[in-house]
């Protein structure tokens, strides 16, 4: 089979064939259709995760088709299923029996701990595999398993929050924008400073107000996700909710957090992260996806552009979510 594969933290992706995996007890091997290119990844490439483990074939955003299953799978040969950043996790610790196995320890993560997408085929324990919803073909249902899960739970992290702030609006902000509407929310964009094209793009999602990262929105919110690994977006998006409100840090890697004052603190405000996704999380979210008229935008590349995917996702050039064909 082809695959991308990532030899050194900092190179590029190369090209190469290798054997389709067999797939052990509890393992389905899984055709791929598509996978989502993921901001991780580029965290990845980068050297930025430091549990990663290499030789190691990226993406963690995987639609694809069951075509063969290890000894005590139930799923079938044929099924459409989805795999997620969450690979595996141990189990029985305090995190796993507490309904919080995204913070296990022992968790393993699809394209960082054990081969994604970046290829022909993958292997997946079948315990993590999820169902996808019927209205979404397979690029467009592919940037749900990440982008959309990972934004669900930074949305829900906000509660019952009204005014909402989202600090870069790409893959993860686009499928959030338009669950936050679809639930009676306000959507505020924070793009680029000078990416007035992002700035239409939330708009035409049904932002109530775009603008530069930089600015200060119309009016207080009531809460605010930050998308983007900058970390000075950290006391901008604290300095622009108002008394009571959540600031929630989607991202698995930022840069570090410039010094602010505790005023900007003060009053209540909360300063949250999320950290990678439970199984629950991904049965809740694919539910009310099929619930909603969710819109992903996709531009689709062929597998061996898989570096030119993730150049354009590190220059901002990308609408929506990348996603990869073999
Ligand atoms: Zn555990
Ligand atoms: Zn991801």
């Amino acid at each position: 089979m082809r695959a991308m594969v990532l030899h050194r933290t900092g190179s590029p992706l190369t090209a190469e064939d290798r054997p389709v995996p067999v797939p052990g007890a509890g393992k389905v091997l899984i055709q791929v259709r598509a996978c989502a290119v993921c901001r991780t990844d580029l965290h990845i490439v980068d050297g930025e995760l430091p549990t990663l483990t290499l030789p190691r074939v990226p993406g963690h955003e995987i639609v694809g088709t069951v075509t063969a299953v290890g000894p005590g799978v139930a799923l079938a040969v044929g099924t459409r299923v989805g795999v997620p950043w969450l690979a595996s996790t141990c189990g029985h610790c305090d995190y796993c029996r507490s309904g919080r196995e995204n913070l296990c320890a022992d968790a393993r993560f699809t394209g960082c701990h054990v081969d994604g997408g970046y290829a022909e085929f993958a292997l997946a324990d079948h315990r993590y595999c999820l169902a996808l919803p019927d209205s979404l073909d397979d690029v467009h249902a592919a940037p749900l398993l990440c982008a959309g899960l990972i934004g669900y739970r930074a949305l829900r992290l906000t509660g019952a929050a009204r005014r909402i702030g989202l600090y870069g609006f790409g893959a993860a902000a686009h499928l959030v924008a338009q669950l936050a509407i679809a639930q009676g929310r306000e959507v505020y964009a924070f793009v680029r400073p000078g990416d007035l094209d992002a700035e239409r793009f939330a708009r035409s999602l049904g932002a109530k107000w775009a603008g530069a990262s930089d600015a200060a929105p119309p009016i207080p919110l009531d809460a605010a996700i930050i998308f983007a690994p900058v970390g000075a977006l950290v006391p901008a998006a604290l300095a622009a909710v108002a008394r009571g409100g959540t600031v929630v840090c989607a991202g698995i890697h930022m840069s570090d957090i410039p010094q602010f004052p505790y005023a900007l603190l003060w009053g209540e405000r909360s300063l949250v992260s999320v950290a990678n996704l439970t199984r629950l999380d991904g049965e809740e979210f694919m539910a009310l996806a099929a619930t909603l008229d969710l819109r992903p935008e996709v531009e689709v590349h062929p597998l061996a552009e898989a570096n030119l995917a993730l150049a354009r996702l590190r220059a901002g050039q990308v609408s929506g979510a990348a996603v990869l064909v073999p």
